[in-house]
């Protein structure tokens, strides 16, 4: 019996990685023509100034709707588009999209803000992302303070020597960077020094509990202070709750993002909030109604 049911799982776990290298196959293939059939999309998530709790960014967040898939999470095809080398060219459309969508906005005369984009490793390492970049937001127009780049702590570990001076190319372009999930990953602290870092994005996972996890406060306490002796942003991501918001105030977090706030939004929900940001100022006051 042990032997059968053994036999049994056997089949069984390898019918289950064959669904699921064929879903990647599909995916890849299906990913190929996402683009030129309209089916990627970019929605965009407000930042929001703690001092004032004006608008003061937003993050750039790739969406794929498939015809028969359906919705597709980053966190699943993202992966695949960095294994197939897809994502330089997907990656490219991302950033032009955002930089023309934020030259439109503040031509229209939303008040001033920024676009992150998220890079991944690939695109970050692969030779003239910094000539690319300033190409893509001189065609648009958009002066380079509007536009920042997010990469995470594993794009900087990878190839310190190359990242030192892709990011010193960004810099003297005028070009923003931020950590993006902030406190995961590698980075000793001495790349901090080393690298031209403009904002640390506290990573989610210590924003959640942080009402109840005294050792998730010292955290976010500790990247925070550190943020504010070498001179960078921060700002605190995955924010959902009054609480989690009263704790980063109180402790001088300068920014934050979340579904406290807002999801992250298509362009026409977008438009309309920014429209009427008093509805994001009153989620930041002290006395909300
Ligand atoms: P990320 O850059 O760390 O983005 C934050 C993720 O948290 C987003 O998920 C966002 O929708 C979600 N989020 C925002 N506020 C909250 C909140 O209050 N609570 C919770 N639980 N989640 C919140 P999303 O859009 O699914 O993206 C997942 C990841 O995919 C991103 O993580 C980023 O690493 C990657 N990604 C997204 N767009 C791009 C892109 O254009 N290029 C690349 N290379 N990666 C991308
Ligand atoms: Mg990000
Ligand atoms: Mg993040
Ligand atoms: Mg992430």
């Amino acid at each position: 019996l042990a032997k059968q049911n053994g036999r049994n799982s056997y089949r069984f776990f390898t019918s289950e990685i064959q669904s699921r290298s064929a879903r990647i196959l599909s995916l890849e293939n299906a990913l190929r023509y996402a683009q030129v059939r309209g089916e990627l999309s970019l929605h965009y998530q407000p930042q929001v100034s703690l001092c004032d709790g004006k608008i003061v960014g937003v993050e750039a967040l790739l969406r794929w709707h498939h015809p028969e898939f359906g919705m597709i999470s980053p966190c699943e095809f993202i992966p695949i588009a960095e294994e197939s080398g897809q994502i330089l060219l997907i990656g490219e459309w991302v950033m032009r999209t955002a930089a023309k969508a934020m030259k439109e906005w503040l031509d229209i005369g939303f008040p001033a803000m920024s676009v992150a984009v998220n890079l991944s490793a690939v695109q970050f390492h692969h030779a003239h992302l910094s000539k690319l970049v300033s190409s893509i937001i001189d065609e648009v127009n958009l002066p380079a303070c509007y536009f920042e780049i997010e990469l995470t702590e594993s794009v900087t570990a990878q190839n310190p020597v190359h990242a030192i001076a892709t990011m010193n190319e960004l810099n003297a372009k005028g070009i923003r960077l931020s950590i993006d999930d902030f406190g995961t990953g590698y980075s000793s602290l001495s790349y901090l020094k080393r690298f031209k870092v403009y904002k640390l994005k506290i990573d989610q996972s210590f924003i959640r509990d942080i009402s109840i996890d005294p050792e998730d406060r010292e955290i976010v306490k500790t990247i925070i202070a550190l943020g504010k002796s070498l001179g960078l942003k921060t700002i605190a991501e995955g924010v959902e709750t009054k609480e989690q918001l009263d704790f980063l105030k109180e402790n001088g977090c300068d920014e934050a993002q979340g579904y406290y706030f807002s999801k992250p939004l298509n362009v026409t929900d977008l438009e309309a909030l920014l429209k009427h940001p008093e509805i994001i100022l009153r989620k930041n006051s002290n006395n909300p109604q």
